[in-house]
């Protein structure tokens, strides 16, 4: 089996804008943070540009995404997480770990 986290992917338009996820809706973004991530071989990849190309004549790119340049840190922890780890929480990026703990019934008391 291969290493599953060296198929994960961006797509990107010729102008290098990110092909992004916003609601069921799919658009192009300047920022890299909200750029949508794709498995190279899940998401079939290789075949949707190549259906891109065929049907609407657009040219998109896979853009392998080096997991070591991509570390963001956890706002709430403070952790360096891989970058396809990490959630754009509405107003911070929080680890796998805090959004468990954030999404626990902690404490109710103070709001
Ligand atoms: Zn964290």
């Amino acid at each position: 089996m291969s290493n599953a986290s060296l198929n994960k992917v961006y797509l990107r338009n010729l102008v290098g804008e990110y092909l992004s996820r916003d609601g069921r809706n799919w658009t192009f973004t300047l920022d890299q943070t909200k750029a949508h991530v794709f498995d190279y071989e899940a998401d079939n990849v290789a075949e949707q540009l190549e259906l891109a190309k065929r049907d609407s004549g657009v040219i998109w790119v896979a853009v392998q995404i080096d997991q070591n340049a991509e570390a963001e840190t956890c706002d709430a922890c403070g952790r360096k997480t891989r970058f396809t780890d990490i959630l754009f929480d509405d107003t911070r990026y929080l680890c796998p770990n805090c959004r468990k703990s954030k999404a626990a019934p902690a404490t109710k008391a103070d709001s």
